[in-house]
C-alpha cells in the first residue's frame, strides 16, 4: 500500500519539492478568493520548464524514436480537443519499470515505459493521457501553487510541509476524480475507446493487490482508489446512456 501511495504522490511530488525551495515574495494584493488565481500561458510554461529539467535529472529518458513518435501521437489528438490547447504539450517517456503518469505545469506529461508495456491497447494510453491533458486544463498545478503560496505566507516554517502534505491528501482524491472524467471525455472525442482508462485503472488496481503491494482489507487507501474507480464508471455508465 504504502508503494502505491507513494506512486500515487508521485504526481504532485515534483510540483511540491520545486514550489517549496521557492522564495515566498510577500504580496499586499494577494487574498483567498473563491476563484483561484490563475497564472498565465507564460508563466506556467516558465514554471515547468524548470519542473522538466528537475524531473530529466532524477530520471533516464527513453528515446526510442518510434515509442517516443507513437505517444506523441496520441498526446496530439487528445489535446486537440482538449480546452488547453495552446499549451505546447510534450509527452516524456521514463526509463523505469514502475507503472506511472504524472505531469508538470505547462504541458509536460511523462508516462513510465513499464505503464506503456502494461498498457493492452491504445485507447488505455489515449485514456492515461487524457487524465494528465485534464489536470492540465484543469489547472491543478496552479490552483495547488496558490494555495501553498498561501499557507506558506500565513504559517511558520516548521508547519509548512505538513500543511503542504494536508492539502495535497485533500486535493489528490478531488483533482484525481476530476481529471478521470475529462480526460476519458477528452480520449472519446480524440476517437479513443471511453474504456480504456477504465480498463487500465482495473487491471492495475488487481494487479497490485496480486503482487501483495497492498492489501483489500486493510487499507483505507484502497477505498479511495476503489471510490476514484466506481465514480468513473457511473460517468461512463451515463456517457453510454447519452449516446444511446
Ligand atoms: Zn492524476
Amino acid at each position: 500500500m504504502a508503494a502505491f501511495k507513494r506512486t500515487l504522490f508521485i504526481i504532485f511530488v515534483p510540483v511540491i519539492i520545486f514550489f517549496s525551495t521557492k522564495q515566498l515574495v510577500a504580496d499586499d494584493n494577494w487574498q483567498l478568493q473563491d476563484t483561484p488565481a490563475e497564472m498565465s500561458d507564460a508563466e506556467e510554461i516558465g514554471f515547468g520548464n524548470q519542473v522538466d529539467e528537475y524531473i530529466r535529472r532524477q530520471f533516464s529518458l527513453e528515446d526510442d524514436p518510434d515509442f517516443n513518435k507513437a505517444v506523441n501521437n496520441i498526446v496530439q489528438k487528445v489535446v486537440a480537443v482538449s480546452d488547453r490547447n495552446t499549451l505546447p504539450f510534450t509527452c516524456t517517456i521514463l526509463q523505469s519499470f514502475s507503472i506511472n503518469a504524472f505531469s508538470a505545469p505547462g504541458g509536460h506529461i511523462y508516462l513510465t515505459y513499464g505503464l506503456l508495456i502494461f498498457a493492452r491497447t491504445e485507447d488505455e494510453v489515449a485514456g492515461i493521457i487524457g487524465h494528465e491533458v485534464a489536470h492540465a486544463s484543469l489547472r491543478h498545478a496552479s490552483k495547488l501553487y496558490y494555495e501553498i503560496m498561501e499557507i506558506n505566507s500565513r504559517h511558520e516554517e516548521e508547519l509548512q510541509s505538513s500543511m503542504n502534505a494536508l492539502l495535497l491528501t485533500t486535493h489528490l482524491e478531488e483533482f484525481e476524480k476530476d481529471a478521470d472524467v475529462k480526460g476519458v471525455l477528452y480520449a472519446q472525442k480524440a476517437g479513443f475507446n471511453p474504456d480504456g482508462l477504465l480498463n487500465f485503472l482495473e487491471r492495475h488496481l488487481d494487479f497490485m493487490i496480486h503482487r501483495g503491494l497492498f492489501s483489500m482489507a486493510s487499507s483505507g487507501f484502497t477505498g479511495t482508489v476503489v471510490a476514484r474507480l466506481n465514480h468513473l464508471r457511473k460517468y461512463l455508465s451515463s456517457l453510454e446512456k447519452n449516446n444511446n
